[in-house]
């Protein structure tokens, strides 16, 4: 059958047309049948954290994604199936008389187990499967294998490592045509050979329910909705899809000054409505934009400029650089990555809510240790953006709303949440990430965690942002602060970043009280705004003091001292 293939392409982090090496590849095999679909992993839709806003990104993605597909043939789409990868492709696999599976490469620890589960049941119903990278600009295993086969921790590896596999790949185009897809049908009797001696089955229903629960309410495989997904609705304001993807890339690069001399330290944390950076970051985490693309047509505004362009690792393609480094951490230390357990990379500090580790698997289990109240306060009070330092509280705000922070915000955060005043470990952090950013990428969110909390990729750990000082460099005025601490919009710029400053008879004609946890947002005529929850000076130098103490002691994830029970009590 060889001589007209029918091929699934797969699609999972590459929701585009441009660029993309797999698609490509599939449709030169000159398919007489594709089907473009999207497997609703229930891995993803019940066992991962993620909030409202990243759902409806990924909607809104797979939405104009499939628009396309049915631009370029009235009869193709995206055709999302509703079970799982490793159980739905056998079955898909007879039922659609398919030759060939295709999909882009995924070093993910889960979609490596997964993948490679699929891969063997290609094997076994005869189907030939292509992976073929794209997700980074260098293939994540290669940049290892010339790393020395150690994870990429330093931008300078990547590069050494890059020059040695060559020159990032150029964008491809986009197909400008695309095969019909096949019949749809997806009688599964014949999977079901104890359906008939099952007295209390109804074999008609029964078809009825499998076609419903694979192809969605109206049966024809359509993206589902915020309403089938009963999930809230989203409360951020940015929206996912190639289309905006390359829109807002082609605006980007319009602005050569921007383009050629953007180095991120300079760009403001505070800015908002635009934001300093590109905000591109979700759209490289569903593949609705390729890195490739980013990277060359950046390239092509820096090598064009007259002026002198900035350079890696502060410019806008030394950002992706610290993208491909990360990614290169994780495929090499997989599943040991997420966690300072069993990582070889990540240093051991005794944290409080340190996470609770199943002795059997050496993962963690999703419980944490709660051996300090005060620390599961301080915890909290971050999440919910209450800490009484409005520096942090309108980042975790923006956080929870937007699903989107500056970079420069995400590092006062996590360092506040770690190293530099609650001594809370990272691993709760990226959490909370997880659940809420819209770009979030397990090997970025995690990655950046561990350089923040000092425990892999940077050292520095005397170095701390003040809650205080830090934005007070960047916005004097706390235009940031007043948008998503609206309680403050009032406040004399002199106490924006400490409102606990300022006199009861100011707070009281600025209409807003400095009293409490925050718990409670209102008394009277006035609002509440929470007191700090620690005097930041003093916390600061605890943390410097115990991280100087841990280092000392020099231990690593994967040491055994950490792994015989003495992981709290070091
Ligand atoms: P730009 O400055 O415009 O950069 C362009 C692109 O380069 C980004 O879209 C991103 O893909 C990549 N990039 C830039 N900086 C980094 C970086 N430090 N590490 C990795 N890639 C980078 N980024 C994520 O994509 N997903 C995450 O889950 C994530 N979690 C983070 C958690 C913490 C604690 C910290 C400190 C950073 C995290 N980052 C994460 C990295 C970075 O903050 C975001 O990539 C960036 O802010 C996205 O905004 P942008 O697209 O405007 O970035």
């Amino acid at each position: 059958p060889t001589s007209s293939p029918r091929v699934i392409y797969w699609f999972r982090t590459d929701l585009r047309l441009h660029d993309s090496p797999a698609l490509i590849h599939a449709l030169s095999l000159s398919p007489s049948i594709l089907y473009p679909i999207w497997t609703w992993d229930p891995y993803y839709v019940y066992h991962s954290r993620i909030g409202s806003n990243r759902w409806k990104f990924l909607l809104d993605c797979q939405n104009n994604l499939s628009a396309s597909l049915t631009a370029l043939n009235p009869k193709s789409k995206l055709f999302v199936i509703r079970e799982a990868p490793q159980t739905l492709f056998p079955k898909l696999f007879k039922a659609w008389g398919i030759t060939h599976l295709v999909f882009e490469k995924d070093t993910d620890a889960y979609a490596r187990e997964r993948d490679g589960r699929v891969i063997e049941l290609a094997r076994e119903a005869g189907v030939e499967v292509i992976v073929k990278p794209g997700r980074t600009l260098y293939d994540s295993d290669e940049l290892v294998k010339e790393n020395k086969g150690k994870p990429t921790m330093s931008i300078n590896q990547v590069q050494a490592a890059g020059a040695k596999i060559g020159d990032i790949p150029r964008p491809l185009l986009a197909p400008k045509s695309l095969p019909d897809p096949g019949e749809t049908d997806l009688d599964f009797k014949q999977e079901r050979p104890n359906r008939d001696h099952d007295a209390n089955s109804n074999p008609r229903k029964e078809i009825e329910n499998t076609y419903s629960a694979l192809a969605g309410p109206n049966g024809d495989f359509a993206v589902p909705t915020v309403a089938e997904l009963g999930i809230q609705e989203a409360s951020t304001p940015h929206r996912g899809g190639e289309t905006i993807a390359l829109k807002i890339l082609d605006e980007i690069v319009a602005d050569s000054d921007y383009t050629a001399t953007f180095e991120k330290p300079k760009t403001a944390p505070t800015a908002f409505e635009p934001q300093a950076t590109t905000l591109l970051s979700p759209h490289l985490h569903f593949g609705s934009l390729s890195c490739r693309e980013f990277y060359w047509r950046v390239q092509g505004v820096v090598d064009k400029y007259k002026g002198k362009a900035s350079q890696p690792p502060t410019s806008l393609t030394g950002q992706l650089l610290f993208r491909d480094m990360y990614f290169g951490a994780q495929a090499s230390l997989n599943y040991s990555f997420r966690q300072t357990y069993n990582n070889s990379q990540c240093r051991f500090i005794p944290w409080h809510l340190p996470s609770e580790i199943d002795s059997k698997s050496g993962l963690i289990t999703g419980k944490y240790h709660i051996d300090n109240q005060e620390a599961l306060e301080w915890f909290t009070r971050w999440r919910e953006g209450r800490t009484g330092f409005p520096w942090i509280d309108a980042l975790m705000r923006q956080l929870k709303q937007e699903g989107w922070i500056h970079h420069l915000g995400r590092h006062a955060v996590a360092c506040f949440l770690t190293r530099g005043g609650c001594y809370v470990d990272w691993e709760r952090g990226a959490e909370v990430f997880e659940e809420w950013l819209i770009d979030h990428e397990a090997a970025c969110n995690i990655g950046n965690w561990q350089w923040l909390s000092c425990t892999a990729f940077y050292s520095q750990f005397y170095r701390c942002y003040s809650p205080i000082a830090f934005p007070q460099k960047w916005d004097k005025e706390g235009k940031f602060v007043r948008r998503y601490c609206p309680e403050l919009a009032t406040f004399d710029a002199k106490y924006i970043y400490e409102p606990w400053k300022a006199p009861i008879a100011d707070q009281k004609s600025w209409g807003c009280l400095i009293k409490g946890d925050g718990e409670q947002n209102e008394e009277g005529k006035f609002m509440v705004y929470p007191n700090p929850m620690f005097d930041f000076p003093e916390r600061r130098d605890i943390c410097i003091r115990a991280m100087k103490n841990a280092y000392s002691v020099g231990l690593y994830g994967d040491d055994p001292r950490v792994v015989d029970g003495s992981w709290r009590k070091l």
